[in-house]
């Protein structure tokens, strides 16, 4: 391939995502290697390079083909060494991981945060050419956030900017693993969406989560309750239109204090549909928010799903290349 390639990586706690990008940005293929519980980091690092590899092979190019990689990491790093700092449930924490792919590519590698690259790969969906400013929101099991002003990154004076879930939104609410209480991701996650569904099943009001996960509440989602609204289950419902509550009450406030063209939305969550998603989401959001200008801003679900990371981090790696 005359015009070459870009590697992006998306290490997560479960796996390692990685695909090939063109010159044009576009996903060209993507593969994924589990990372087990108690994996060392030995191991993590030669399944990396098998996917690599295999992915390399794959496409019909060759390892001089790569004009850049880009690595998303979920946790703290250090840009200029090239060197993963900390991650949360994976002994990666002091891996220089530039060096290590440099043993395999001349290319420059390029760390950034997990969420910035999510959301610099969602500014490349179709229809978003002229976005600048936006924030992407990942629901899962935290709410994560990747901040985009003016184009560019918006990472802090420590690249630690975009913690929207520990902002809080109940004073004295419940209380969070960073250690203050009430922060938004203790109500808007699908880990807090779970959590409810499941007291309400234990409260004797579920009848249809109950139904829909066998009686076995460990098999209880953030999808179930939408489930169980969708059977007409009057119980989850008002559950439901708590939930969008709490998560148009943190977009709200993030639209308020950024005013961004859009507002992506990503996880699981996002993929239900906009009548029982979005569309409230939208109606509760334009109602609190502040009113600013004429336009409103974008409320949208992740166009790339799964695969805006590794958009993302090759694409990090395209503009900083050229
Ligand atoms: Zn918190």
């Amino acid at each position: 391939m005359a015009s070459g390639v870009y590697i992006g990586i998306d290490i997560g706690g479960s796996g390692i995502d990685a695909g090939l990008c063109g010159a044009d940005g576009a996903l060209i293929t993507r593969g994924r290697t589990p990372v087990v519980s108690g994996a060392e980091r030995g191991d993590i690092l030669r399944d990396t390079r098998l996917l690599l590899r295999s992915l390399i092979s794959g496409a019909g190019v060759s390892n001089g083909d790569v004009l850049g990689i880009g690595v998303g990491i979920p946790g703290s790093f250090d840009g200029e060494r090239g060197e993963i700092l900390y991650t949360a449930n994976m002994p990666l924490g002091g891996l220089n991981i530039a060096e290590e792919l440099g043993c395999d590519f001349a290319a420059p590698v390029h760390l950034e945060n997990d969420a910035n690259c999510a959301a610099l790969g969602e500014k490349q969906a179709p229809g978003r050419e002229m976005i600048e400013d936006m924030v992407f929101v990942t629901v899962g099991t935290g709410i994560g956030g990747g901040v985009i002003a003016g184009g560019e990154i918006y990472r802090g004076f420590n690249s630690a900017a975009g913690e929207i879930g520990h902002m809080v939104i109940e004073r004295g609410g419940r209380m969070c693993a960073c250690g203050r209480r009430g922060c938004w991701e203790r109500y808007a996650s699908a880990t807090a969406l779970t959590e409810a569904a499941v007291r309400l099943a234990e409260s004797g009001r579920g009848a249809a989560v109950r139904r829909l996960c066998g009686d076995d509440l460990s098999r209880v989602s953030a999808k179930t309750p939408f489930d169980a609204a969708r059977q007409g289950d009057a119980a989850a419902r008002r559950l439901i239109d708590e939930y969008i509550s709490y998560l148009a009450c943190g977009i709200a406030n993030l639209v308020n204090i950024l005013e961004p063209q859009l507002v992506c939305i990503g996880g699981g969550v996002s993929r239900e549909p906009d009548e029982w998603l979005l569309g409230p989401l939208r109606d509760a959001v334009y109602r609190e928010a502040y009113p600013h200008g004429r336009a409103r801003t974008r409320l949208e679900s992740a166009h790339f799903t799964e695969d805006s990371g590794i958009i993302g981090a090759a694409a990090l790696c395209r503009s900083k290349v050229s």
